[in-house]
């Protein structure tokens, strides 16, 4: 293979073809064993299920160098069971956890001159999909599907270091009681482009969306989870039927609760976050990214952590999980860290 030469240290957030990614097919009610795949483009019918009434749904984790020159991913067993209860909910045929896993390791093992050197703080992102290929044009599940795994580098999310961001709780709704919020579907994505959209002409970075029902809690930002501490150093982390269940998130709980913090899940009223003294949101792209202003119509909160830096503690636990994810700090769990030979 020959040798990939990219900008390391500038590489964005962009998607980047890279060599090969993984294809199988669902047909006549079973999966082919599927493969390693040269071609970026799909052809399908006009009238797939994924065309018309978006069947898909996805998963997002990431493959890294270790200082040590080895290639590793991070709980990609997570990721595999969450794709297949996303599926599930869709009508689609889960793609078996042994395929997916299968198809994380060929993906980056055949793409190892793409993964960003460890120097660069950047990461192979991985994007694993599943959606309908099948035709149907009244409403019904498909019945073909394809599962597809592919990767593109990206750069150290906090290349110009670490910066707080300033969000607005959004007039729309990111989910309905009891419908799609928690799996990961583009559905979730393409109603939340607009309020996203709203919110960067007013300058914010991100929403705050709450619960749909009441309006009262908080619920999650378009695509990460958010983390709270009190001013007695406890970390405090909504609960909700319809928060998308984040990886970056459970980990860090489990972190923090073996580092000795006390831990509350539970449902956190919106007239709390002013009585946070630190504020984040969790994800696999930043691991953690600390907020530092909240704006509701013409409330603004100023977190006490501000818009300078990462509060002391979720500096502690963003610290801990990278070093964690590079093999620098022992798992409080075997199994996290999922070397790829
Ligand atoms: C993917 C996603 C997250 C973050 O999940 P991770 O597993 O930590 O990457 C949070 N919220 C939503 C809506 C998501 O789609």
């Amino acid at each position: 293979m020959a040798k990939v030469d990219l900008d390391w240290d500038n590489l964005g957030f962009a998607y980047q073809p890279i060599s090969k990614r993984f294809v199988a097919n669902y047909k006549d009610g079973k999966w082919e064993e599927g493969g390693l795949s040269d071609k970026a483009n799909i052809e399908v019918n006009e009238c797939a299920g994924i065309m018309q009434y978006c069947q898909q749904v996805f998963e997002g984790l990431k493959a890294y160098k270790t200082e040590d020159g080895r290639v590793v991913t991070f709980r990609p067993d997570q990721n595999a069971k969450r794709m297949y209860n996303s599926a599930k909910r869709i009508e689609m045929p889960p793609v078996p956890e042994e395929m997916f896993l299968r198809a994380v390791d060929e993906v980056v093992a055949a793409n190892k001159d793409w993964i960003p050197p460890f120097e660069s703080g950047g990461a192979l992102y991985l994007r694993p999909y599943l959606f309908a290929t099948g035709e149907v044009i009244g409403v019904k599940p498909a019945d073909e599907y394809q599962f597809r795994l592919f990767g593109t580098p990206v750069g150290n999310y906090f290349k110009n270091g670490v910066k707080p961001i300033s969000i607005c709780v959004s007039d729309f709704d990111r989910a309905a009681p009891r419908g799609t919020g928690n799996i990961k579907a583009g559905l979730n994505y393409a109603m939340s482009l607009y309020p996203y959209i709203l919110a960067h002409a007013k300058g914010f970075d991100e929403n705050m969306f709450l619960d749909p029902a009441t309006r009262t809690y908080v619920e999650e930002t378009g695509g990460a989870n958010f983390l709270f501490v009190t001013k007695d150093n406890t970390i405090v982390t909504p609960k909700s039927d319809s928060i998308l269940p984040s990886i970056t998130r459970r980990s860090l709980v489990t972190i923090a609760e073996h580092l000795g913090y006390k831990v509350e899940t539970r449902p956190v009223k919106f007239d709390e976050v002013k009585e946070f003294a630190e504020a984040g949101v969790c994800g696999t792209a930043a691991v953690i990214c600390p907020v530092g202003r909240v704006t509701r119509g013409d409330e603004v909160i100023n977190i006490p952590s501000g818009m300078k830096e990462m509060g002391p503690v979720l500096t502690k636990l963003y610290k801990t999980l990278r070093g964690i994810q590079l093999c620098k700090i022992d798992a409080p769990e075997p199994g996290w860290v999922h070397e790829v030979k």
